[in-house]
């Protein structure tokens, strides 16, 4: 058997676990495995790859192996590195910037393949889609990133006439796909590469807080087919297999967070096509709040029989999960029934409070989603809302003006006593006020949330 074809079967076996892994990674039980099988997965691939390029390399394969065990170490030292070191709130933002790698990777790839390679019409097609979809998505995520890691405001960009400008650079790009079949030079595919990078930028820019976690989960998908462009353009069947993957898982979880945020998925993402991006709530907010010691929350949580726990952002930044299980274990042991209610777009990743609650040991079946449990806050005595602002906003539902109108939040209000956990009365990452705060059964917690759930815990 030639080496090639081994290298062809454990591209099969990489991506059926490649495949598997997805498949694990949808339900939180089987999540740890996913990943495993994904990591041996990309194992069997890098393993294949190394030998493949060796085998039809065009210099010595020893400057080769020389070049790619250089590359492989420099990118293991500074991956193991970000992943020790990042803080589970920079995973969104570390995404991001790992989706502009690939789109950068594409455009590259496209760039190399048309200078080196003297090929044809369809060839031509490929190396010019690779491109296009590699810079929208690299500039994309680069506003991704500034915007997740707070370093540039979240609110959407709305130029005039903002939906022609996106259309507008789809047209030009596509007649200059005709130009470069028609004539190949340079030039039509310079150009595009600059109304490419411009359009990424425009787009992303142009959606607001909210909107943010599709933004994620779309750039997740043009990463996928940033990666399959590659693939063809190398004539490697698994990337394009893969990219596919990570392509159509991105815009099924797209689709899935614009149905769970009532948003037309269109609309996001053609860039906020159609939003009133921008308005200011209509309705005023304000009035008197109260607030609560630690010491009398534990007083209320002691003679509860229900609780619901609904964590947010907040958590995540105060690292309190861990004090928020064990109080959530002590309370059950008291005959207290308790449980989790999670938003899907709690926190600054899908998933985000699911991983955070499951680090911390919270058994899977009190965790309950927003449809599951929304119906249960009105025979609820207390409601924790532990660092979640946005996702518990009342506005969504009563107040149509509001940037967060339509979107579906948990109806915490409608519990006998909510505690909200939080260090101001600052509002989350929409930006919008939030009347949950001013409620007669609500009362505020001031400070660091793990601070108290532990000042709590002493007092219980
Ligand atoms: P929010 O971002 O709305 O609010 C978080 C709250 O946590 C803030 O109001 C803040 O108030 C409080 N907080 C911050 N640090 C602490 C601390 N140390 N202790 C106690 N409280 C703290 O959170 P939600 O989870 O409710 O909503 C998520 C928002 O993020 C939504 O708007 C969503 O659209 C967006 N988003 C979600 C993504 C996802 O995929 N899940 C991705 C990108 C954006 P204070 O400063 O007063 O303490």
């Amino acid at each position: 058997m030639s080496l090639t074809t081994v290298a062809q079967a454990a591209y099969l076996v990489a991506a059926v676990l490649f495949i598997l892994s997805l498949a694990g990674l949808s339900k939180q039980e089987t999540a740890r495995r996913g990943n495993v099988l994904g990591m041996v997965g990309m194992g069997v691939a890098l393993v294949a790859t190394i030998v493949l390029s060796l085998k039809d390399s065009v210099r010595s394969p020893w400057v080769t192996a020389l070049l790619i065990a250089l590359v492989l170490v420099v990118g293991a030292v500074i991956g193991t590195w970000r992943a020790r070191t990042v803080e589970m709130t920079q995973m969104p933002e570390l995404i991001a910037m790992l989706h502009s790698f690939v789109g950068a990777a594409a455009v590259i790839i496209g760039y190399n393949s048309y200078l080196t390679e003297k090929a044809g019409g369809a060839h031509l097609v490929e190396v010019f889609l690779g491109v296009l979809i590699g810079a929208v998505t690299f500039t994309g995520s680069i506003i991704a990133f500034l915007k997740l890691s707070a370093r540039i405001k979240s609110n959407p960009l709305t130029l005039p006439g903002r939906n022609l400008l996106n259309l507008g650079a789809l047209v030009v790009s596509f007649a200059l796909m005709g130009w470069f079949v028609a004539a190949p030079s340079i030039w039509p595919l310079a150009i595009m590469t600059v109304v490419a990078l411009a359009l990424g930028l425009h787009l992303v820019a142009a959606i607001g807080g909210g909107d943010m976690p599709v933004v994620v989960s779309m750039l997740n998908s043009y990463s996928g087919w940033a990666a399959a462009a590659a693939g063809f353009m190398l004539g490697n069947d698994l990337l394009i297999v893969t990219g596919s993957l990570v392509g159509s898982s991105g815009a099924i979880l797209s689709y899935l967070m614009c149905k769970a945020m009532n948003r037309s998925f269109i609309s996001v993402i053609l860039g906020g096509f159609g939003a009133e991006g921008g308005k200011v709530s209509a309705a005023a907010v304000g009035g008197e709040h109260r607030e609560v010691s630690a010491a009398e929350a534990a007083e209320l949580l002691s003679s509860a029989r229900s609780v619901i726990v609904t964590p947010g952002y907040g958590m995540a930044v105060a690292k309190a999960q861990y004090p928020v299980a064990e109080l959530v274990t002590r309370l059950r042991e008291k005959g207290v029934t308790v449980r989790f209610g999670v938003h899907p777009v709690a926190g600054r990743l899908p998933g985000h409070m699911n991983v955070l609650l499951a680090e911390a040991k919270v058994p899977y079946d009190i965790v309950l989603e927003m449809d599951e449990i929304n119906d249960d806050f009105k025979d609820t005595d207390v409601v924790l809302v532990i660092g979640a602002n946005d996702t518990v906003n009342p506005a969504a539902l009563e107040d149509p003006g509001s940037p967060i109108a339509g979107m579906p939040v948990l109806h915490v209000w409608e519990a006998h006593q909510v505690i909200v956990f939080k260090r101001s009365m600052a509002t989350g990452y929409a930006g919008v006020p939030n009347p949950l705060f001013y409620r007669e059964n609500t009362a505020m917690l001031f400070g660091d949330a793990k601070t108290q759930v532990e000042a709590i815990l002493a007092a219980l």
